[in-house]
């Protein structure tokens, strides 16, 4: 296990609900699609980093930290003995060519740097580590780890791995020796008191409850396919099944995801998962699992 370990933003999981519940516009669909991209990359990296000796090195899994009032992210970051390694993960798709220090998509677009990427974050890096007072040599790395990216005109000289060279990276790294002392421990503890998290709302399209698409969505595939027996959730499009009172919690969870301070009460649920057909089972799932509360005439639940 990670010393710090990855979790979904609530970013990308308000984008992905988002997502089944309404047509996104195509700037937010690029920004979801990217944000669902990296975070499989990033997941496919974190079970290669897995397999290091957990004595020898500390993993910490995506950092958002702050020096300077600037912000900088690292995907993943490995403390060894001797070095900090930040690793910038790509889960790049494709054909790309590199050129005068540039990158570029086969088409001509040119895409940023993630060596300039590195170089901003380890510049910050240092300042806070000097700021807190630790000295570690940090080498950063680009990992690539998408089997069908291809560079063009790839540089030899660079921090960059490449999806065929992966194995071979973290199997001469976790052959090394590396002694963990507390001041790693400590560094580690601080960076992740550091952590900052974002308010996930800023790059969501606008979007209201009534403008949205009801339905309980498969908890695995997303669709809106869902029919119900009373007992049991069926998916028809991947053949999923969960139970009702699972599928329930999932969909007040979406919504309280969604609107924050929205109040949770059995005709709301009812009308947002749309395929439960009595009321009386929705409350009874909510008042087993929420507290009831009464105001007035009606209840809801907390
Ligand atoms: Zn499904």
């Amino acid at each position: 296990m990670a010393y710090k370990e990855r979790v979904e933003s609530d970013e990308l999981k308000i984008f992905r609900i988002l997502n089944n519940h309404m047509t996104l516009p195509s700037k937010e669909k690029q920004i979801y699609s990217n944000l669902e991209k990296g975070y499989k990359g990033e997941v496919m990296f974190d079970q290669i980093t897995e397999g290091l000796d957990k004595s020898k090195f500390l993993i910490l899994n995506d950092l958002l930290l702050e020096t300077n009032s600037t912000t900088f992210q690292i995907d993943s970051s490995i403390i060894s003995q001797e070095n900090f390694l930040p690793c910038e993960v790509k889960n790049f798709e494709g054909d790309y060519y590199y050129k005068s220090d540039h990158f570029y998509v086969m088409n001509d677009n040119e895409i940023q740097s993630p060596l300039d990427q590195i170089k901003r974050s380890d510049t910050l890096l240092r300042q806070l580590f000097q700021k807190k007072k630790h000295s570690i040599s940090i080498k950063s790395n680009v990992f690539f780890v998408n089997p069908a990216f291809t560079l063009y005109q790839a540089p030899l000289d660079k921090p960059i791995i490449y999806p065929t060279q992966l194995n071979k990276f973290f199997d001469e790294l976790n052959a090394k020796s590396s002694i963990l002392k507390d001041n790693h421990y400590e560094l580690a503890n601080i960076l992740v008191k550091e952590h900052k998290t974002l308010s996930p709302y800023t790059r969501l399209p606008p979007y209201n409850y009534a403008q949205l698409k009801k339905g309980l969505c498969c908890g695995l595939c997303h669709s809106l396919k869902v029919s119900s027996d009373g007992t049991i959730l069926v998916c028809h499009s991947c053949g999923c099944v969960e139970s009702v009172e699972d599928g329930i919690l999932r969909s007040v969870r979406e919504l309280q995801l969604l609107f924050p301070n929205i109040i949770i009460t059995t005709n709301l649920i009812f009308e947002w998962c749309k395929v439960i057909e009595s009321r009386k089972q929705i409350r009874r799932i909510l008042k087993k699992n929420y507290e009831a509360c009464r105001r007035g005439k009606y209840t809801y639940y907390e």
